[in-house]
């Protein structure tokens, strides 16, 4: 479960070229594009760019190299050329990535054009929340202060966090021990060790907590139609602390979304 220091590195490289994804989606004009036009941009960046391997696509037997979640879509999202962005939606972007065999996994809430100011609170604090359990991480601590530190910071916004989906540890494999739960109780669950490796991806509803599947049989959506985001970063157990993977230029901890 704890990588070792060469497999540190190639970590940090994938989740370098991983961020600069997401630079390159910042970049890009949102409103009107459909999820499907994201997908391919996203690809070619991948593959001719980076000359790396988009690890989604063909796990599972899913058929693209993103999972593209609007509004009440909590995660799982399936891009579309009929899914097409509009002004005020907010859009959810999880991304894999594998380069020298080793998998970085990250995903951002974009605004899409003006947002409503309740969407942009919602996207904000569920940013927040992910930083609450980043800060969490240190050899010493345990698994379930990572999860109580998100679901206080959402609940004292009046959200609350879905149960259904997890982080998780990654390397070569993507879905790695152990599952990182959003929500937990302090000083429970497995001891963090320097050396682990996994992901941080609170997915927070405006509304009630409960999902159901679409018939699609891959988008999670809120069961009372709530909007829905998420956030998430690979992170590693550090000597001293925890070092984000997946961290982005522009990024410099919770309130910076
Ligand atoms: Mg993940």
């Amino acid at each position: 479960m704890t990588k070792q220091p060469h497999e540190l590195a190639l970590l940090a490289e994938s989740g370098r070229l991983l961020a600069s994804v997401f630079e390159r989606i910042d970049r890009t004009p949102l409103a009107g594009a459909s999820t499907l036009q994201i997908n391919d941009m996203v690809e070619r960046f991948i593959v001719d760019d980076l000359k790396a391997r988009p690890a989604s696509k063909g796990q599972y037997d899913f058929g693209f190299v993103l999972n593209s979640s609007v509004n009440e879509v909590v995660c799982h999202g399936v891009p579309s050329a009929s899914d097409v962005l509009r002004d005020g939606d907010i859009v959810n972007f999880d991304i894999t990535l594998e380069k020298n065999g080793y998998i970085a996994d990250s995903s951002k809430t974009y605004l899409v054009g003006k947002v409503h100011p309740a969407a942009k609170r919602l996207v904000q604090t569920t940013y927040d929340a992910l930083w609450m359990g980043i800060q969490a991480v240190r050899p010493g601590a345990r698994l379930g202060d990572i999860g109580f530190a998100i679901e206080r910071h959402a609940k004292r916004h009046g959200y609350s966090v879905v149960r259904d989906y997890c982080g998780h540890g990654i390397g070569r494999e993507m879905h790695e021990e152990p599952q990182i739960m959003h929500f937990g109780k302090p000083g429970t669950g497995l001891l963090l060790r320097e050396g682990m490796v996994f992901t941080i991806e609170p997915m927070i509803n405006r509304g009630r907590r409960g999902v159901r599947t679409e018939a699609d049989g891959w988008a999670v959506v809120t069961k009372d139609g709530s909007l829905s985001a998420q956030f998430e970063h690979t992170v590693a157990v550090t000597a001293s602390g925890v070092s984000v993977l997946t961290l982005r230029p522009d990024e410099t901890g919770a309130g910076s979304a």
